[in-house]
Protein backbone atom coordinates (compact mmCIF):
# COMPACT_ATOMS: atom_id res chain seq x y z
CA UNK A 1 0.00 0.00 0.00
CA UNK A 2 1.40 3.71 0.73
CA UNK A 3 2.06 5.51 -2.31
CA UNK A 4 5.57 7.24 -3.18
CA UNK A 5 6.20 10.48 -5.26
CA UNK A 6 9.56 11.66 -6.48
CA UNK A 7 10.39 14.66 -8.97
CA UNK A 8 13.06 16.47 -10.71
CA UNK A 9 12.32 19.34 -12.93
CA UNK A 10 11.15 22.96 -13.82
CA UNK A 11 8.10 23.06 -11.83
CA UNK A 12 7.51 23.70 -8.00
CA UNK A 13 8.76 20.62 -6.63
CA UNK A 14 6.30 20.31 -3.53
CA UNK A 15 3.62 21.51 -6.37
CA UNK A 16 3.73 18.34 -8.20
CA UNK A 17 4.19 15.78 -5.29
CA UNK A 18 1.20 17.59 -3.72
CA UNK A 19 -0.74 16.64 -6.26
CA UNK A 20 0.89 13.62 -6.63
CA UNK A 21 -0.06 12.87 -3.32
CA UNK A 22 -3.61 13.37 -3.48
CA UNK A 23 -4.30 11.12 -6.37
CA UNK A 24 -2.47 8.58 -4.89
CA UNK A 25 -4.34 8.43 -1.43
CA UNK A 26 -6.20 5.77 -2.34
CA UNK A 27 -3.37 3.85 -1.47
CA UNK A 28 -2.97 4.87 2.37
CA UNK A 29 -4.07 7.77 4.20
CA UNK A 30 -3.30 7.50 7.70
CA UNK A 31 -0.34 9.88 7.20
CA UNK A 32 1.47 11.93 4.38
CA UNK A 33 4.31 13.64 4.11
CA UNK A 34 7.07 15.68 1.59
CA UNK A 35 10.45 16.43 1.17
CA UNK A 36 12.01 19.00 -0.82
CA UNK A 37 15.88 20.08 -1.57
CA UNK A 38 16.54 22.95 -0.76
CA UNK A 39 20.24 24.05 -1.32
CA UNK A 40 21.99 21.68 0.20
CA UNK A 41 19.98 21.24 3.42
CA UNK A 42 16.07 19.15 3.03
CA UNK A 43 13.23 20.56 4.37
CA UNK A 44 10.05 18.30 5.85
CA UNK A 45 6.40 19.00 6.12
CA UNK A 46 4.55 15.87 7.62
CA UNK A 47 0.60 15.67 9.25
CA UNK A 48 -1.36 12.33 10.21
CA UNK A 49 -4.57 11.67 8.23
CA UNK A 50 -5.84 12.35 5.11
CA UNK A 51 -4.32 15.17 2.67
CA UNK A 52 -5.87 18.40 3.86
CA UNK A 53 -3.12 21.38 3.76
CA UNK A 54 -3.44 23.20 0.47
CA UNK A 55 -0.05 24.09 -1.67
CA UNK A 56 -0.80 27.57 -0.53
CA UNK A 57 -0.60 26.66 3.26
CA UNK A 58 2.17 24.18 2.88
CA UNK A 59 5.45 25.45 4.34
CA UNK A 60 8.04 24.56 2.25
CA UNK A 61 9.98 26.47 -0.72
CA UNK A 62 9.52 26.28 -4.04
CA UNK A 63 12.80 23.42 -5.14
CA UNK A 64 13.35 21.91 -8.15
CA UNK A 65 13.50 18.15 -6.71
CA UNK A 66 11.48 16.49 -4.01
CA UNK A 67 9.69 13.23 -2.84
CA UNK A 68 6.92 12.45 -1.11
CA UNK A 69 4.50 9.43 0.86
CA UNK A 70 1.15 9.01 1.64
CA UNK A 71 1.14 5.87 4.69
CA UNK A 72 -0.84 2.96 4.78
CA UNK A 73 0.65 1.78 8.60
CA UNK A 74 2.09 -1.89 9.29
CA UNK A 75 4.69 -1.29 11.92
CA UNK A 76 4.62 1.39 14.02
CA UNK A 77 1.33 2.87 15.34
CA UNK A 78 -0.16 6.16 12.85
CA UNK A 79 2.02 9.46 14.89
CA UNK A 80 3.80 12.13 13.01
CA UNK A 81 6.99 10.42 14.17
CA UNK A 82 6.40 6.85 12.43
CA UNK A 83 5.21 9.70 9.19
CA UNK A 84 7.27 9.24 6.02
CA UNK A 85 9.70 10.24 4.94
CA UNK A 86 12.02 9.50 7.16
CA UNK A 87 15.34 11.77 7.70
CA UNK A 88 18.92 9.97 8.31
CA UNK A 89 20.58 11.18 11.54
CA UNK A 90 23.39 13.90 9.65
CA UNK A 91 20.00 15.04 7.03
CA UNK A 92 22.36 13.88 4.37
CA UNK A 93 19.58 11.68 3.11
CA UNK A 94 15.52 11.03 3.73
CA UNK A 95 13.58 8.15 2.62
CA UNK A 96 9.97 6.78 1.94
CA UNK A 97 9.22 3.31 1.90
CA UNK A 98 6.30 1.53 0.20
CA UNK A 99 6.39 -2.25 1.65
CA UNK A 100 7.20 -4.22 4.77
CA UNK A 101 11.00 -5.42 5.28
CA UNK A 102 10.05 -8.84 6.79
CA UNK A 103 14.02 -9.31 8.66
CA UNK A 104 13.42 -6.19 10.33
CA UNK A 105 13.80 -7.37 13.74
CA UNK A 106 17.20 -9.16 13.41
CA UNK A 107 18.54 -5.65 10.95
CA UNK A 108 17.35 -3.49 13.75
CA UNK A 109 19.01 -5.92 16.53
CA UNK A 110 21.98 -6.08 14.61
CA UNK A 111 22.41 -2.26 13.93
CA UNK A 112 21.38 -1.31 17.66
CA UNK A 113 24.42 -3.82 18.75
CA UNK A 114 26.43 -1.10 16.51
CA UNK A 115 25.41 1.68 18.55
CA UNK A 116 22.72 3.10 15.86
CA UNK A 117 19.53 4.64 17.68
CA UNK A 118 15.95 4.36 16.39
CA UNK A 119 13.33 6.77 16.96
CA UNK A 120 10.57 5.55 14.63
CA UNK A 121 8.40 2.21 15.42
CA UNK A 122 8.80 1.64 11.92
CA UNK A 123 10.26 -0.90 9.53
CA UNK A 124 11.44 1.81 7.70
CA UNK A 125 13.90 3.11 9.77
CA UNK A 126 15.74 0.07 9.72
CA UNK A 127 16.81 0.57 5.94
CA UNK A 128 17.73 4.44 6.78
CA UNK A 129 19.87 3.38 9.15
CA UNK A 130 21.25 0.90 6.95
CA UNK A 131 22.37 3.07 4.23
CA UNK A 132 23.58 5.23 7.06
CA UNK A 133 26.30 1.86 8.01
CA UNK A 134 26.41 1.66 4.35
CA UNK A 135 27.90 5.22 3.22
CA UNK A 136 30.95 4.59 5.48
CA UNK A 137 31.79 1.42 3.26
CA UNK A 138 31.34 2.02 -0.02
CA UNK A 139 32.14 4.93 -2.88
CA UNK A 140 28.66 6.38 -4.32
CA UNK A 141 25.76 7.04 -2.44
CA UNK A 142 24.08 5.04 -4.93
CA UNK A 143 26.09 2.18 -3.99
CA UNK A 144 25.27 2.82 -0.08
CA UNK A 145 21.96 2.37 -1.05
CA UNK A 146 22.15 -0.71 -3.19
CA UNK A 147 24.29 -2.18 -0.19
CA UNK A 148 21.38 -1.38 2.48
CA UNK A 149 18.33 -2.53 -0.07
CA UNK A 150 19.81 -5.96 -0.98
CA UNK A 151 19.99 -6.51 2.83
CA UNK A 152 16.50 -5.88 2.56
CA UNK A 153 13.29 -9.14 2.45
CA UNK A 154 9.76 -8.86 1.80
CA UNK A 155 8.36 -6.43 -0.77
CA UNK A 156 9.77 -3.38 -0.50
CA UNK A 157 9.96 -0.07 -2.91
CA UNK A 158 11.82 2.59 -1.87
CA UNK A 159 12.61 6.34 -2.70
CA UNK A 160 15.60 8.53 -1.95
CA UNK A 161 16.37 12.20 -1.56
CA UNK A 162 19.97 13.19 -1.28
CA UNK A 163 20.47 16.73 0.31
CA UNK A 164 24.94 16.24 -1.11
CA UNK A 165 23.90 16.15 -4.63
CA UNK A 166 21.93 18.79 -6.53
CA UNK A 167 18.01 16.80 -7.38
CA UNK A 168 19.56 13.88 -7.13
CA UNK A 169 16.84 11.23 -6.44
CA UNK A 170 17.32 7.57 -6.00
CA UNK A 171 14.53 4.49 -6.11
CA UNK A 172 14.63 0.82 -5.99
CA UNK A 173 11.66 -1.56 -6.87
CA UNK A 174 11.03 -4.68 -5.35
CA UNK A 175 7.38 -6.44 -5.57
CA UNK A 176 5.86 -2.97 -4.49
CA UNK A 177 4.87 -0.87 -7.85
CA UNK A 178 7.18 2.20 -9.28
CA UNK A 179 6.94 4.12 -12.48
CA UNK A 180 8.73 6.83 -13.88
CA UNK A 181 7.47 9.24 -16.16
CA UNK A 182 9.53 11.31 -18.48
CA UNK A 183 8.49 15.22 -19.21
CA UNK A 184 10.25 18.15 -20.86
CA UNK A 185 12.68 18.49 -18.91
CA UNK A 186 11.09 17.06 -16.35
CA UNK A 187 11.16 13.45 -14.31
CA UNK A 188 8.45 11.65 -12.06
CA UNK A 189 8.20 8.67 -9.95
CA UNK A 190 5.65 7.20 -8.47
CA UNK A 191 3.96 4.26 -7.39
CA UNK A 192 0.84 4.92 -9.71
CA UNK A 193 1.15 6.65 -13.45
CA UNK A 194 -2.26 8.18 -12.46
CA UNK A 195 -0.07 10.55 -9.97
CA UNK A 196 1.68 12.63 -13.36
CA UNK A 197 -0.27 11.58 -16.35
CA UNK A 198 -2.03 14.87 -16.60
CA UNK A 199 1.88 15.72 -17.16
CA UNK A 200 3.20 12.97 -19.35
CA UNK A 201 2.26 9.51 -20.60
CA UNK A 202 6.30 8.32 -21.45
CA UNK A 203 6.82 6.03 -18.96
CA UNK A 204 10.03 3.30 -17.82
CA UNK A 205 7.92 0.74 -15.95
CA UNK A 206 10.79 -1.18 -14.25
CA UNK A 207 12.17 -5.38 -13.17
CA UNK A 208 12.08 -6.05 -9.89
CA UNK A 209 15.29 -5.18 -8.48
CA UNK A 210 15.92 -2.32 -10.14
CA UNK A 211 17.68 0.60 -8.88
CA UNK A 212 16.93 4.07 -10.57
CA UNK A 213 19.17 7.22 -10.42
CA UNK A 214 18.03 11.04 -11.11
CA UNK A 215 20.41 13.56 -11.48
CA UNK A 216 18.44 16.55 -12.57
CA UNK A 217 16.53 15.74 -15.67
CA UNK A 218 18.54 12.67 -16.33
CA UNK A 219 18.24 9.35 -15.27
CA UNK A 220 20.16 6.07 -15.26
CA UNK A 221 18.62 2.39 -14.46
CA UNK A 222 20.77 0.03 -12.70
CA UNK A 223 20.82 -3.56 -11.37
CA UNK A 224 20.19 -3.40 -8.22
CA UNK A 225 22.41 -6.64 -6.96
CA UNK A 226 25.00 -5.95 -9.47
CA UNK A 227 25.35 -2.22 -10.04
CA UNK A 228 25.54 -2.89 -13.71
CA UNK A 229 23.83 0.43 -15.72
CA UNK A 230 20.99 -1.64 -17.64
CA UNK A 231 18.88 -0.65 -20.62
CA UNK A 232 15.01 0.55 -20.54
CA UNK A 233 11.83 0.86 -22.65
CA UNK A 234 9.94 3.86 -22.90
CA UNK A 235 6.84 2.83 -23.12
CA UNK A 236 3.60 5.41 -24.67
CA UNK A 237 0.55 5.00 -21.64
CA UNK A 238 -2.66 4.65 -24.19
CA UNK A 239 -5.07 5.14 -21.76
CA UNK A 240 -7.24 8.75 -21.59
CA UNK A 241 -6.03 11.19 -19.10
CA UNK A 242 -9.51 11.03 -16.80
CA UNK A 243 -9.80 14.12 -14.55
CA UNK A 244 -10.00 12.58 -11.21
CA UNK A 245 -12.22 15.15 -9.14
CA UNK A 246 -15.87 13.97 -7.44
CA UNK A 247 -17.93 16.53 -9.72
CA UNK A 248 -20.81 17.37 -8.37
CA UNK A 249 -20.93 14.39 -6.19
CA UNK A 250 -20.48 14.91 -2.63
CA UNK A 251 -18.45 11.25 -2.66
CA UNK A 252 -16.38 9.43 -5.20
CA UNK A 253 -18.45 6.54 -4.14
CA UNK A 254 -21.91 7.85 -5.59
CA UNK A 255 -20.36 8.98 -8.80
CA UNK A 256 -18.69 5.69 -8.97
CA UNK A 257 -21.89 4.01 -8.70
CA UNK A 258 -23.56 5.81 -11.23
CA UNK A 259 -21.06 5.40 -13.55
CA UNK A 260 -21.44 2.48 -13.91
CA UNK A 261 -24.15 2.59 -16.50
CA UNK A 262 -21.63 3.66 -18.78
CA UNK A 263 -18.69 1.27 -17.29
CA UNK A 264 -20.50 -1.85 -17.95
CA UNK A 265 -20.30 -0.93 -21.84
CA UNK A 266 -16.91 0.21 -21.70
CA UNK A 267 -15.99 -2.89 -20.11
CA UNK A 268 -17.26 -5.20 -23.24
CA UNK A 269 -16.13 -2.96 -25.61
CA UNK A 270 -13.67 -5.82 -27.15
CA UNK A 271 -14.13 -7.60 -30.77
CA UNK A 272 -14.91 -11.10 -30.44
CA UNK A 273 -11.38 -11.36 -32.67
CA UNK A 274 -9.89 -9.44 -29.42
CA UNK A 275 -11.54 -12.80 -27.25
CA UNK A 276 -10.83 -15.26 -28.91
CA UNK A 277 -7.22 -15.49 -28.33
CA UNK A 278 -8.28 -16.51 -24.66
CA UNK A 279 -10.30 -18.73 -25.47
CA UNK A 280 -8.93 -21.36 -27.77
CA UNK A 281 -6.08 -20.82 -24.83
CA UNK A 282 -8.62 -21.79 -22.49
CA UNK A 283 -9.75 -24.59 -24.71
CA UNK A 284 -5.93 -25.65 -24.95
CA UNK A 285 -4.87 -25.64 -21.42
CA UNK A 286 -4.93 -28.06 -19.13
CA UNK A 287 -6.37 -27.05 -16.15
CA UNK A 288 -7.57 -23.46 -15.47
CA UNK A 289 -7.76 -21.07 -12.45
CA UNK A 290 -8.94 -17.76 -11.71
CA UNK A 291 -7.95 -15.80 -8.68
CA UNK A 292 -8.29 -12.61 -6.49
CA UNK A 293 -8.23 -11.31 -3.39
CA UNK A 294 -11.36 -8.77 -1.73
CA UNK A 295 -13.96 -8.01 -3.94
CA UNK A 296 -11.52 -8.56 -7.28
CA UNK A 297 -11.75 -12.08 -5.29
CA UNK A 298 -15.85 -12.13 -5.72
CA UNK A 299 -15.65 -10.93 -9.12
CA UNK A 300 -13.12 -13.86 -10.49
CA UNK A 301 -16.14 -16.36 -8.19
CA UNK A 302 -18.75 -14.71 -10.32
CA UNK A 303 -17.03 -14.92 -13.35
CA UNK A 304 -15.73 -18.51 -12.80
CA UNK A 305 -19.72 -19.27 -12.32
CA UNK A 306 -20.30 -17.92 -15.97
CA UNK A 307 -17.74 -19.91 -17.33
CA UNK A 308 -18.86 -23.04 -15.63
CA UNK A 309 -22.64 -22.60 -16.16
CA UNK A 310 -22.61 -20.50 -19.58
CA UNK A 311 -19.82 -22.77 -21.23
CA UNK A 312 -19.45 -25.56 -19.21
CA UNK A 313 -15.70 -24.84 -18.31
CA UNK A 314 -13.48 -26.80 -15.81
CA UNK A 315 -12.61 -23.53 -13.26
CA UNK A 316 -10.88 -23.28 -9.95
CA UNK A 317 -11.67 -20.59 -8.33
CA UNK A 318 -8.86 -19.55 -5.72
CA UNK A 319 -8.39 -17.03 -3.42
CA UNK A 320 -4.43 -16.24 -3.98
CA UNK A 321 -3.74 -16.37 0.04
CA UNK A 322 -4.70 -20.00 0.03
CA UNK A 323 -3.18 -21.22 -3.08
CA UNK A 324 -0.53 -22.85 -1.04
CA UNK A 325 -1.55 -25.89 -1.46
CA UNK A 326 -2.05 -25.84 -5.06
CA UNK A 327 1.20 -24.46 -6.02
CA UNK A 328 2.63 -28.19 -5.91
CA UNK A 329 -0.09 -29.01 -8.64
CA UNK A 330 0.20 -26.31 -10.90
CA UNK A 331 1.25 -27.23 -13.86
CA UNK A 332 3.21 -26.08 -17.41
CA UNK A 333 0.25 -26.17 -19.51
CA UNK A 334 -1.86 -24.82 -16.84
CA UNK A 335 -3.81 -21.10 -17.51
CA UNK A 336 -3.65 -18.78 -14.60
CA UNK A 337 -6.41 -15.85 -14.78
CA UNK A 338 -5.96 -12.95 -12.50
CA UNK A 339 -8.38 -10.39 -11.51
CA UNK A 340 -7.41 -7.24 -9.82
CA UNK A 341 -8.21 -3.90 -10.12
CA UNK A 342 -5.15 -2.26 -9.39
CA UNK A 343 -2.66 -4.89 -11.24
CA UNK A 344 -0.73 -4.38 -8.22
CA UNK A 345 -2.61 -6.86 -5.25
CA UNK A 346 0.72 -8.37 -3.94
CA UNK A 347 -0.86 -12.31 -2.71
CA UNK A 348 -2.04 -12.37 -6.62
CA UNK A 349 1.14 -11.25 -7.43
CA UNK A 350 2.75 -13.72 -5.71
CA UNK A 351 0.57 -16.84 -7.28
CA UNK A 352 1.74 -15.19 -10.84
CA UNK A 353 5.28 -15.38 -9.73
CA UNK A 354 5.23 -18.95 -9.23
CA UNK A 355 2.91 -19.73 -12.22
CA UNK A 356 5.72 -17.71 -14.73
CA UNK A 357 8.51 -19.98 -13.00
CA UNK A 358 6.98 -23.16 -13.79
CA UNK A 359 5.80 -21.50 -17.63
CA UNK A 360 2.28 -21.47 -17.21
CA UNK A 361 -0.02 -18.74 -18.89
CA UNK A 362 -1.28 -16.06 -16.93
CA UNK A 363 -3.99 -13.71 -18.36
CA UNK A 364 -5.74 -10.86 -16.62
CA UNK A 365 -9.05 -9.04 -16.20
CA UNK A 366 -7.69 -5.26 -14.53
CA UNK A 367 -8.14 -1.84 -14.23
CA UNK A 368 -4.81 0.00 -14.30
CA UNK A 369 -2.51 -0.26 -17.97
CA UNK A 370 1.00 -0.74 -17.04
CA UNK A 371 0.49 -2.32 -13.80
CA UNK A 372 2.53 -5.60 -12.87
CA UNK A 373 0.17 -8.26 -12.90
CA UNK A 374 -1.05 -6.46 -16.62
CA UNK A 375 2.63 -6.74 -17.81
CA UNK A 376 2.93 -10.34 -16.27
CA UNK A 377 0.27 -11.52 -18.45
CA UNK A 378 0.23 -12.65 -22.20
CA UNK A 379 -3.39 -12.20 -22.40
CA UNK A 380 -4.24 -8.96 -20.89
CA UNK A 381 -7.92 -7.60 -20.77
CA UNK A 382 -8.01 -4.03 -19.58
CA UNK A 383 -11.84 -3.13 -18.06
CA UNK A 384 -11.81 0.46 -19.21
CA UNK A 385 -13.87 1.40 -15.74
CA UNK A 386 -11.50 4.76 -15.32
CA UNK A 387 -9.51 5.37 -11.84
CA UNK A 388 -11.86 4.05 -9.46
CA UNK A 389 -10.96 6.50 -6.26
CA UNK A 390 -13.46 5.55 -3.44
CA UNK A 391 -11.77 2.43 -1.59
CA UNK A 392 -14.39 0.43 -1.90
CA UNK A 393 -15.04 -1.20 -5.63
CA UNK A 394 -18.22 -0.39 -6.87
CA UNK A 395 -17.59 0.11 -11.26
CA UNK A 396 -14.80 -2.06 -11.14
CA UNK A 397 -16.37 -5.40 -9.83
CA UNK A 398 -19.65 -4.96 -12.37
CA UNK A 399 -17.22 -4.55 -15.22
CA UNK A 400 -15.09 -7.30 -14.39
CA UNK A 401 -18.04 -9.40 -14.24
CA UNK A 402 -19.97 -8.52 -17.67
CA UNK A 403 -16.42 -8.63 -19.20
CA UNK A 404 -16.46 -12.34 -17.68
CA UNK A 405 -19.68 -12.91 -19.01
CA UNK A 406 -19.04 -11.70 -22.59
CA UNK A 407 -16.11 -14.37 -22.34
CA UNK A 408 -18.66 -17.12 -21.14
CA UNK A 409 -21.27 -15.86 -23.97
CA UNK A 410 -18.41 -15.55 -26.68
CA UNK A 411 -17.41 -18.98 -26.28
CA UNK A 412 -20.65 -20.91 -27.20
CA UNK A 413 -21.31 -18.32 -30.14
CA UNK A 414 -23.44 -16.01 -28.48
CA UNK A 415 -20.48 -12.56 -28.08
CA UNK A 416 -23.40 -10.40 -30.21
CA UNK A 417 -26.40 -11.54 -27.73
CA UNK A 418 -24.36 -10.95 -24.43
CA UNK A 419 -23.11 -6.80 -26.05
CA UNK A 420 -26.88 -6.33 -26.73
CA UNK A 421 -28.15 -7.50 -23.15
CA UNK A 422 -25.14 -5.58 -21.39
CA UNK A 423 -26.15 -2.47 -23.86
CA UNK A 424 -29.42 -2.99 -22.18
CA UNK A 425 -28.61 -3.60 -18.73
CA UNK A 426 -26.69 -0.37 -19.42
CA UNK A 427 -29.86 2.08 -20.21
CA UNK A 428 -31.81 0.08 -17.34
CA UNK A 429 -29.37 1.65 -15.48
CA UNK A 430 -29.79 5.20 -16.61
CA UNK A 431 -33.39 5.10 -15.52
CA UNK A 432 -32.46 3.11 -12.13
CA UNK A 433 -30.33 5.59 -10.94
CA UNK A 434 -33.22 8.18 -10.21
CA UNK A 435 -34.20 10.37 -6.83
CA UNK A 436 -37.27 7.77 -6.37
CA UNK A 437 -34.66 4.57 -6.08
CA UNK A 438 -32.40 6.80 -3.98
CA UNK A 439 -35.22 7.60 -1.21
CA UNK A 440 -36.80 4.00 -1.28
CA UNK A 441 -33.02 2.52 -0.19
CA UNK A 442 -33.28 5.75 2.26
CA UNK A 443 -36.43 4.64 3.38
CA UNK A 444 -34.69 1.27 4.44
CA UNK A 445 -31.97 2.87 5.87
CA UNK A 446 -33.83 4.57 8.34
CA UNK A 447 -35.76 1.24 9.70
CA UNK A 448 -32.11 -0.26 10.10
CA UNK A 449 -29.32 2.07 10.80
CA UNK A 450 -29.59 1.10 14.48
CA UNK A 451 -29.25 -2.42 14.53
CA UNK A 452 -25.87 -4.25 14.14
CA UNK A 453 -25.72 -7.93 12.46
CA UNK A 454 -27.19 -8.47 8.87
CA UNK A 455 -27.29 -11.34 7.04
CA UNK A 456 -27.56 -11.82 3.31
CA UNK A 457 -29.08 -14.91 1.74
CA UNK A 458 -28.06 -16.05 -2.08
CA UNK A 459 -27.72 -18.98 -4.31
CA UNK A 460 -25.92 -20.54 -7.22
CA UNK A 461 -25.79 -17.17 -9.56
CA UNK A 462 -26.07 -15.07 -6.72
CA UNK A 463 -24.09 -16.64 -4.05
CA UNK A 464 -21.02 -14.14 -4.55
CA UNK A 465 -23.37 -11.61 -5.06
CA UNK A 466 -24.22 -11.83 -1.30
CA UNK A 467 -20.90 -12.09 -0.30
CA UNK A 468 -20.06 -9.35 -2.11
CA UNK A 469 -23.18 -7.32 -1.19
CA UNK A 470 -21.71 -7.69 2.62
CA UNK A 471 -18.17 -6.71 2.10
CA UNK A 472 -19.77 -3.68 0.18
CA UNK A 473 -21.37 -2.55 3.43
CA UNK A 474 -19.25 -3.64 6.23
CA UNK A 475 -16.32 -1.84 4.28
CA UNK A 476 -17.49 1.75 4.84
CA UNK A 477 -20.58 0.86 7.54
CA UNK A 478 -18.44 -0.99 10.12
CA UNK A 479 -21.39 -2.99 10.81
CA UNK A 480 -21.57 -7.05 10.56
CA UNK A 481 -23.06 -7.91 7.24
CA UNK A 482 -22.88 -11.30 6.99
CA UNK A 483 -23.42 -12.65 3.19
CA UNK A 484 -23.53 -16.71 3.31
CA UNK A 485 -25.36 -19.52 0.22
CA UNK A 486 -29.20 -19.43 1.37
CA UNK A 487 -28.04 -23.26 1.39
CA UNK A 488 -26.43 -23.13 4.79
CA UNK A 489 -29.14 -21.56 6.68
CA UNK A 490 -30.05 -24.16 8.12
CA UNK A 491 -26.70 -25.77 9.17
CA UNK A 492 -25.76 -23.07 11.60
CA UNK A 493 -26.61 -19.56 10.64
CA UNK A 494 -30.22 -19.57 11.46
CA UNK A 495 -28.95 -19.78 15.24
CA UNK A 496 -28.08 -16.31 14.91
CA UNK A 497 -31.63 -15.19 13.89
CA UNK A 498 -33.54 -13.11 16.16
CA UNK A 499 -36.60 -10.93 17.01
CA UNK A 500 -35.80 -8.17 13.82
CA UNK A 501 -32.60 -9.23 13.00
CA UNK A 502 -32.41 -7.86 9.41
CA UNK A 503 -32.32 -10.35 6.57
CA UNK A 504 -31.68 -9.77 2.80
CA UNK A 505 -32.83 -12.34 0.07
CA UNK A 506 -31.31 -11.96 -3.48
CA UNK A 507 -33.39 -13.62 -5.86
CA UNK A 508 -33.60 -13.81 -9.18
CA UNK A 509 -36.39 -15.22 -11.43
CA UNK A 510 -34.66 -18.36 -11.68
CA UNK A 511 -35.06 -21.96 -10.56
CA UNK A 512 -33.26 -21.26 -7.32
CA UNK A 513 -36.32 -18.69 -6.36
CA UNK A 514 -38.71 -21.21 -4.24
CA UNK A 515 -35.76 -22.24 -2.52
CA UNK A 516 -35.25 -18.54 -1.57
CA UNK A 517 -38.97 -17.65 -0.73
CA UNK A 518 -38.76 -20.72 1.95
CA UNK A 519 -35.69 -19.61 3.14
CA UNK A 520 -36.91 -15.71 3.92
CA UNK A 521 -40.11 -17.78 5.38
CA UNK A 522 -38.34 -19.48 7.44
CA UNK A 523 -35.86 -16.52 9.13
CA UNK A 524 -39.14 -14.65 9.16
CA UNK A 525 -40.90 -17.16 11.38
CA UNK A 526 -37.96 -16.84 13.96
CA UNK A 527 -38.15 -12.91 14.00
CA UNK A 528 -36.36 -11.40 11.18
CA UNK A 529 -36.96 -8.10 9.21
CA UNK A 530 -37.07 -9.37 6.19
CA UNK A 531 -35.71 -7.22 2.79
CA UNK A 532 -35.90 -8.59 -0.60
CA UNK A 533 -33.56 -7.80 -3.42
CA UNK A 534 -34.05 -8.62 -7.13
CA UNK A 535 -36.49 -9.42 -9.70
CA UNK A 536 -39.45 -7.14 -9.10
CA UNK A 537 -41.62 -10.66 -10.03
CA UNK A 538 -41.34 -10.82 -6.46
CA UNK A 539 -42.16 -7.46 -5.06
CA UNK A 540 -45.47 -8.82 -3.71
CA UNK A 541 -44.39 -11.99 -1.92
CA UNK A 542 -45.88 -11.77 1.36
CA UNK A 543 -42.43 -12.97 3.07
CA UNK A 544 -40.28 -9.33 2.74
CA UNK A 545 -41.28 -6.50 4.93
CA UNK A 546 -39.29 -4.34 2.57
CA UNK A 547 -38.28 -5.35 -1.46
CA UNK A 548 -35.69 -3.49 -3.32
CA UNK A 549 -36.23 -4.12 -7.18
CA UNK A 550 -33.20 -4.41 -9.49
CA UNK A 551 -33.29 -3.81 -13.05
CA UNK A 552 -33.68 -6.72 -15.17
CA UNK A 553 -30.95 -7.24 -16.80
CA UNK A 554 -31.93 -10.87 -18.49
CA UNK A 555 -28.46 -13.23 -18.02
CA UNK A 556 -27.09 -10.36 -15.82
CA UNK A 557 -29.38 -10.13 -13.40
CA UNK A 558 -26.99 -11.40 -11.01
CA UNK A 559 -24.89 -8.71 -11.45
CA UNK A 560 -27.36 -5.89 -11.26
CA UNK A 561 -28.21 -7.76 -8.03
CA UNK A 562 -25.02 -6.05 -6.52
CA UNK A 563 -25.83 -2.35 -7.16
CA UNK A 564 -28.89 -1.45 -4.73
CA UNK A 565 -26.41 -2.66 -2.03
CA UNK A 566 -23.78 -0.68 -3.25
CA UNK A 567 -26.46 1.94 -2.77
CA UNK A 568 -27.19 0.84 0.71
CA UNK A 569 -23.91 1.10 1.97
CA UNK A 570 -23.18 4.50 0.37
CA UNK A 571 -26.47 5.79 2.24
CA UNK A 572 -26.27 3.91 5.38
CA UNK A 573 -22.38 4.95 5.40
CA UNK A 574 -23.45 8.80 5.21
CA UNK A 575 -26.53 8.75 7.49
CA UNK A 576 -23.78 7.03 9.77
CA UNK A 577 -21.48 9.80 9.22
CA UNK A 578 -18.51 7.89 8.28
CA UNK A 579 -15.78 8.33 5.96
CA UNK A 580 -16.86 7.31 2.80
CA UNK A 581 -14.26 7.24 0.41
CA UNK A 582 -11.80 6.24 2.69
CA UNK A 583 -13.27 4.26 5.33
CA UNK A 584 -10.76 3.10 8.22
CA UNK A 585 -8.15 0.80 7.92
CA UNK A 586 -8.15 0.25 4.37
CA UNK A 587 -6.50 1.32 1.30
CA UNK A 588 -7.23 -0.12 -2.47
CA UNK A 589 -4.52 -1.17 -3.43
CA UNK A 590 -3.20 -3.67 -1.42
CA UNK A 591 0.51 -4.28 -2.23
CA UNK A 592 1.72 -5.69 0.75
CA UNK A 593 1.10 -8.77 2.70
N1 LIG B 1 6.16 -0.49 6.48
C1 LIG B 1 6.03 0.93 6.29
C2 LIG B 1 5.28 1.58 7.44
O1 LIG B 1 4.59 0.99 8.17
C3 LIG B 1 5.38 1.24 4.95
C4 LIG B 1 4.00 0.67 4.86
C5 LIG B 1 3.37 0.54 3.49
O2 LIG B 1 3.97 0.42 2.46
O3 LIG B 1 2.13 0.50 3.45
O4 LIG B 1 5.37 2.73 7.62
Amino acid sequence: MCGIVGYSGKQNSSKIVLEGLKTLEYRGYDSWGIAVQDKNQIKIFKEIGEIKTKLSMLPLPKTSCAIGHTRWATHGGVTMTNAHPHISTTKDFILAQNGIVENYTPLKNMLKKKNYKFKTQTDTEVIVRLIEQQTNKEDTFRDSVRGAFNMLEGRNTIIVLNSKQKENIIAVKNGSPLVLGIGKDELFLASDALAFTRYTKDVVFFDNLDLIEIKGNKFKIYDSRTGKEKKYKITKLNSKVEEVSKGKYDHFMLKEILEQKDTISKAVNYKLEEIKPLIEEMKKSNRIYITGAGTAGFASGQIAYFLRSISKVDILDIRPYDFTSYLPILKKDDLVIAVSQSGETADTIEVLEYAQEIGSTIACIVNVEGSTIHRMSEFKYLIHAGPEICVASTKVFTSQCVFGYLLAKSMVGEYTEAREEVESMSSELGEYFSEKTFEHIKGLVKKIRGRNHFFILGKDQNAYIALEGALKIKEISYKHFEGFSAGELKHGVIALIDKGTPVFTIISDDMCSKDLLSATEEVRARGAYTVGVGSSKFKGEECFDYFLPVVKGKGLSSIANVIPFQLLSYFLAVSLGNSVDKPRNLAKSVTVK
